[in-house]
Formats: C-alpha cells, sequence, structure tokens
C-alpha cells in the first residue's frame, strides 16, 4: 500500500560507516589463517560483533569459541579485535596454541596506556560497558589498579584508592558527548584526574558519530544495520535520537525492517556500525528503493584511508617462515 507520506521520500547515507581498518584486519586475518593452515580454524569469541560476518567465516571452516580451554592442544586459535587479558594469552601459550592476535592495533595502544599507569602507581578509572570484551581485556592488563565506571552516574559512586593519582582510560567505541559527560562528574570529584594521552575513542567510532550527527538532524527515521552486541553499532542510535531524529532503529539484516517505521517517514538516514559489511547496507538501500525512496544523497563529514597490516603471525607465513 501507499505510505500516507507527503514530500519526496529520500535516503541520506552517513559516510564514513561500516567498516574501519580494525574489523577489517580482523576478518581478513582468519580468512588468511584458513588459507594458510587450512581448516578448521578456532576463534576466541566472535571476531567482531557482527552475526553475518561470524556466520560467513563459520561457513569457511572456523569455529567460535568462548575460552581457549575449548580449542585443541596444537591448533591455532585468533584472538578477537577486542583485544585480550594477558591471562587468556598465557592460558592459550599453556595448552600449546598457536596463538593469532587479531586485536586492533587502536585497542592494543589503549591497553599499553593500561600497563604503563599501572605501573606509575595511577589508578586507572576505565570508561567502558561491564561485560564487553573489550574491556575484560584492558581491565585484565591491571586489574588491580582499575575501576570500570559504566555511566554517567557511576562517575558519582566510585571510590579510589588516592584521589590525587588517578587517570580515565575508556572502551574505543563509546558515546563521545557521554563519555565527556562522565569525565566531567569524574574531575568534579578528582581535580587531578589525568587525561589518556591521546583519544582512546578510536577515530572510526568518533567519524561514524558525526556524520549520523549531521544525517539525524534532517531524518525523520535513522536505520543504522549492527549488531545488538556492537557497541558502536547501539551508540549510534543513541546518538541519532539524541541529535533529533524521530525514530531510530537497529537492524542485522533489511528484512528486519518494518513497515509502519517507514509509514511517517519522508527522510530516512542511513548508517551501519564499524564491523558491518556494506553489502548489509545495500540490501537495505535495495529494499528502501523498493519502498519508494530510490534517491540516495550521501552526507560525507570524513575520509577514511587508515590501513593496519596484518597480525604479525600472519606476515611471517606470507615470507613462508612458517
Ligand atoms: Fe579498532 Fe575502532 Fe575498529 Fe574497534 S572500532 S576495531 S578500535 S578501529
Amino acid at each position: 500500500k501507499d505510505t500516507p507520506v507527503h514530500g519526496h521520500k529520500r535516503v541520506l547515507l552517513a559516510a564514513p560507516r561500516g567498516y574501519c581498518a580494525g574489523v577489517d584486519r580482523a576478518v581478513v586475518a582468519v580468512e588468511k589463517a584458513l588459507e594458510h593452515y587450512g581448516a578448521p580454524v578456532y576463534v576466541r569469541k566472535q571476531i567482531v560483533h557482527n552475526i553475518h560476518v561470524v556466520t560467513e567465516l563459520e561457513k569457511q571452516g572456523a569455529i567460535f569459541v568462548d575460552e581457549v580451554d575449548e580449542v585443541p592442544p596444537g591448533s591455532h586459535v585468533v584472538f578477537s579485535a577486542h583485544g585480550v587479558a594477558p591471562s587468556v594469552v598465557n592460558a592459550a601459550a599453556e595448552r600449546g596454541l598457536q596463538a593469532i592476535d587479531a586485536t586492533c592495533p587502536l585497542v592494543t595502544k589503549v591497553h599499553r596506556e593500561a600497563v604503563r599507569f599501572a605501573r606509575d602507581d595511577m589508578h586507572i578509572l576505565l570508561i567502558g560497558h561491564e561485560g564487553h570484551e573489550e574491556v575484560e581485556g584492558t581491565a585484565g592488563e591491571a586489574p588491580e589498579h582499575t575501576t570500570l565506571v559504566g555511566s554517567p552516574d557511576e562517575a558519582d559512586t566510585i571510590t579510589v584508592p588516592d584521589p590525587d593519582k588517578v587517570v580515565w582510560l575508556s572502551q574505543t567505541t563509546l558515546s563521545v558527548d557521554e563519555t565527556m559527560e562522565t569525565v566531567r562528574r569524574l574531575r568534579a570529584r578528582f581535580p587531578n584526574l589525568q587525561d589518556p594521552p591521546s583519544d582512546d575513542i578510536c577515530y572510526a567510532t568518533q567519524n561514524r558519530q558525526v556524520a549520523i550527527k549531521k544525517v539525524a538532524q534532517e531524518s525523520d527515521l535513522v536505520i543504522v544495520v549492527g549488531s545488538a552486541n556492537s557497541s558502536n553499532s547501539v551508540r549510534l542510535v543513541e546518538v541519532a535520537l539524541e541529535y533529533g531524529a524521530k525514530a531510530a532503529y537497529r537492524v542485522d539484516y533489511a528484512s528486519e525492517v518494518k513497515q509502519e517505521w517507514l509509514d511517517d517517514a519522508v527522510t530516512v538516514g542511513v548508517t551501519s556500525g564499524a564491523s558491518v559489511p556494506e553489502e548489509l547496507v545495500q540490501e537495505l538501500l535495495g529494499d528502501l528503493a523498493d519502498a519508494g525512496y530510490g534517491d540516495v544523497q550521501q552526507v560525507k563529514t570524513a575520509e577514511e584511508d587508515l590501513v593496519f597490516s596484518l597480525p604479525k603471525e600472519l606476515r611471517k607465513t606470507r615470507s613462508g617462515a612458517t
């Protein structure tokens, strides 16, 4: 049926969107490992938080496990883009596993900061979501020196050993605005709070939020392609709502879009999280075109050209050393 919408229907397509350099590298790492060593290759946790990516790699012979004790001794195991605590690295070595570390270099950077601040006897206030793999990995570098701060409200209640020796670090995929609010409230309590040496929220998270802010201001509805456990995708829905979209939803697949979402929408904003393959966005655009939203205008707020080299274990295999 025709939707009761007046005005010229269109899509505003956010750019940048989708794959970041760290996700691309992690997915290619699993593919290369399968190519070099043959199936099965084990992967600890979802390599990136996207159900489609995981399903496709499973078809190619990847086996996803929760912990390294599920991996047969001697096998290859890939650590996911979110990073691992040193205890996991040690457990894999003790089990005789051949580890391939696909941790995003921008997560590794935060790990190094944690190690250094802990060595300087600073207490780390790690802003991030409890239970998220990245936070478990980063906190695992210095568990005794780390307190998790899950929200701006928690900033008002956490306690520290010495209020003059505190530094904040963060998960890479948070809302920039909410994190700044958390930091503001922490600093109100701990005026000597140190900042991280550079941004922990990564370029990809920041760029996708800037783009969706611009799109959301002009959109009736925003659709974010991304999985429910993808932190940066979920943040994009929140940011879209804060910046003026009348409604915003997250979907894994275009088929999840409900007709009623479109009922009052003239302008539909579209974006995708950092772990989302572009083909899923193209499927959504195809469905939207069928529904009358064939006019797609790109809203571009940044250029991205960052590429990370493959994990060192796979660089070796290329030259035939393994
Ligand atoms: Fe790395 Fe950022 Fe991508 Fe995470 S979202 S994998 S930190 S570039």
